[in-house]
């Protein structure tokens, strides 16, 4: 989970990102700040209006600097589909919460401006959380216990082995018992 070793391609390079399995560096998580509700970035800002959190991956000793939301969405959930966008369903930019993330269009963007202020429904159902219940997180969290692999886990799930790793640590899902 700590390797960035075996990274393919991380980082943002000319708008899309080809990152297809990613492992979040421990440096990343200490500059997050894992709450019940937002997770909030503590590092670096950036952005005209330094709202955004980023952060740079260094792979085969070239840096690729990310946001660090959109980083966390695409470890959570694979590369970010070109043309589209990562937004916040809290409305809060510094946060990296898979689960307050969500793929949109520049149209939602704008839409989403419009309603800042608003409350928005944050329970996870779309993107990463919806392709999996909550029986298959708690099967999830079993068998990983009894010493299934990430690889297997994400094979038999068809999930991103960053998925699996998010719902056996307990990153995603919070509100679901962790194994054993
Ligand atoms: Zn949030």
């Amino acid at each position: 989970m700590n390797t960035i070793n075996d990274l393919p391609e991380a980082g943002v390079t000319a708008g899309a990102e080809t990152a297809t399995e990613l492992a979040l560096p421990e440096s990343f998580w200490d500059r997050v700040e894992v709450g019940p509700g937002c997770w909030n970035w503590t590092g670096a800002l950036s952005g005209g209006d330094l709202k955004y959190g980023y952060f740079t991956i260094w792979n085969d000793g070239r840096p690729k600097t990310w946001r660090a939301h959109r980083l966390m969405w695409t470890a959570a959930n694979g590369p970010i589909p070109e043309g589209l966008c990562i937004l916040h369903r809290c409305n809060n930019p510094r946060c990296v919460n898979p689960d307050h993330l969500y793929l949109g269009d520049h149209k939602d963007n704008a839409r989403d401006r419009k309603e800042a202020g608003h409350e928005r429904p944050q329970h996870g159902g779309l993107n990463f959380a919806a392709k999996v219940t909550e029986g298959q997180v708690l099967e999830i969290r079993r068998l990983s216990g009894e010493g299934m692999s990430g690889v297997a886990l994400a094979r038999r799930f068809e999930i991103s082995r960053a998925n699996v790793s998010l719902i056996v640590n307990g990153l995603a899902w919070r509100h679901l018992p962790l194994a054993g």
